[in-house]
């Protein structure tokens, strides 16, 4: 193996040396499914910093964020996190690499990657944050920092459906709603849209944590969530939604995956003046800064967060943005729960590396029942 001390920047010169190009489903400007290309001439991630691990991809886990950035959502936003000096021309991220789920296998350590936490070998799953290159190719560079072990009983498919969502959930009830598993015993926590990849996966989490959990879902769906230890089901689809939660004993904490409307009364269900949350990951903070650039789009961000929460504030709840964020330790725990069987991937179907416009198109048509996986190697 060859280090190039200059600029840390280590390359592959084992029996992969050649390996220059990979195999990868790309994108070369923004728009629907047609634009998705195969290529067998990717460039091969390379580390650029010692503390990066490059894996090799065995499945990657698609989120309804994969098809909006496939439409050019976020670019702006994800432009500044690439390049933050803004040297590069617009367009630079072409060829894009979309999938945000990972289950592979770790090929190369960087020389700061201590090998007490992964070498070689190392079976790994992640979730890539949206401004790197994803995971519908056969290789992936990633900090070490946002790894971790992949559960045991887990296989490959099932493991890259976990990830993406695993840490936005972690985000939005962990970090933004300060539940853990300490306090959540008979909590009584709404999540507005259950049978989704990130409703699937918050269900089993609180459960595991002792909470009480009420969900919304389509009539179809109750069987899934039921199944994952849902207490109460509500069907939307049978009428105004907020009808009969208004008459369920009050939240203290709702997680919103679903948005439009739900503002307008879901902050209403929530126990007034004892610390509960209403955290939303359906926010305008992508589109703000597409729509105005960064400065102005921060700003109205900024504006329209703070100007909510103290509306809410004055009526003795709490309202919050949740975000995804990349978070191998938060993955560390959850493999932990997983392998001690308290929370299991819901595949709800697998594709092949040839089949990725189909899954695409199927993440598109919306009405997820859990996660859709592509198969990579
Ligand atoms: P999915 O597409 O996996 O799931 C959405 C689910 O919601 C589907 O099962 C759908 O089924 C159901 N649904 C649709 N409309 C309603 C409704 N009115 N009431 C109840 N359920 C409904 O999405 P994810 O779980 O991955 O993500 C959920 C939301 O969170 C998305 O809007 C996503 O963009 C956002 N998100 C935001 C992140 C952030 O960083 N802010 C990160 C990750 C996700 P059906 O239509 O059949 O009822």
């Amino acid at each position: 193996k060859t280090l190039v001390h200059g600029d840390q920047r280590r390359l592959f010169n084992t029996s992969n040396s050649r390996m220059t190009i990979m195999p990868a489903w790309v994108i070369d400007r923004y728009g629907s499914n047609d634009v998705l290309r195969f290529t067998k001439n990717a460039g091969f991630p390379i580390i650029n910093y010692p503390n990066e691990v490059v894996v090799q991809v065995h499945a990657a886990g698609l989120n309804p964020i994969d098809v909006s950035m496939r439409g050019g959502y976020g670019a702006a936003t994800m432009a500044m996190k690439r390049d933050p000096l803004n040297i590069n021309q617009s367009g630079s991220e072409f060829p894009l690499i979309l999938g945000r789920d990972m289950s592979g296998v770790i090929m190369e350590c960087g020389l700061d990657v201590a090998s007490a936490y992964f070498k070689e070998g190392d079976e790994v799953w992640a979730a890539i944050p949206p401004w790197k290159q994803g995971s519908l190719a056969e290789f992936v560079v990633l900090s070490a920092n946002e790894v971790s072990k992949k559960p045991k009983c887990l296989s490959h498919i099932e493991a890259a459906a976990v990830p993406y969502v695993a840490a936005t959930a972690w985000s939005a009830l962990v970090n933004t709603g300060g539940l853990n598993k300490d306090n959540c015993a008979k909590k009584r926590i709404l999540i507005l849209g259950g049978s989704g990849g990130v409703g699937t996966f918050s269900i089993q989490m609180l459960k595991a944590w002792g909470a009480h959990v009420t969900v919304t879902c389509s009539q179809n769906a109750e069987r899934l969530v039921r199944g994952l230890g849902v207490d109460h089901v509500v069907d939307y689809t049978a009428g105004p939604v907020e009808v009969p939660l208004r008459a369920l004993e009050k939240f203290d904490l709702v997680l919103d995956n679903v948005g439009g409307d739900t503002e307008s009364w879901a902050l209403g269900l929530l126990k007034p003046w004892c610390g509960a949350k209403y955290v939303t990951l359906v926010t305008p903070f992508l589109c703000n800064t597409d729509r105005l650039g960064i400065a102005d789009g921060m700003l109205q961000t900024g504006v329209t967060v703070a100007s909510k929460a103290l509306k809410h504030l004055s009526k003795g709840v709490h309202y919050r943005w949740g975000m995804f964020a990349p978070n191998g330790l938060a993955l560390d725990d959850i493999s932990e729960m997983v392998d001690a069987g308290k929370i299991r991937a819901v595949v709800e179907e697998e594709f092949t590396f040839s089949q990725v416009p189909q899954a695409m198109l199927k993440v598109e048509k919306g009405h997820a029942r859990g996660k859709t996986v592509v198969k990579i190697s």
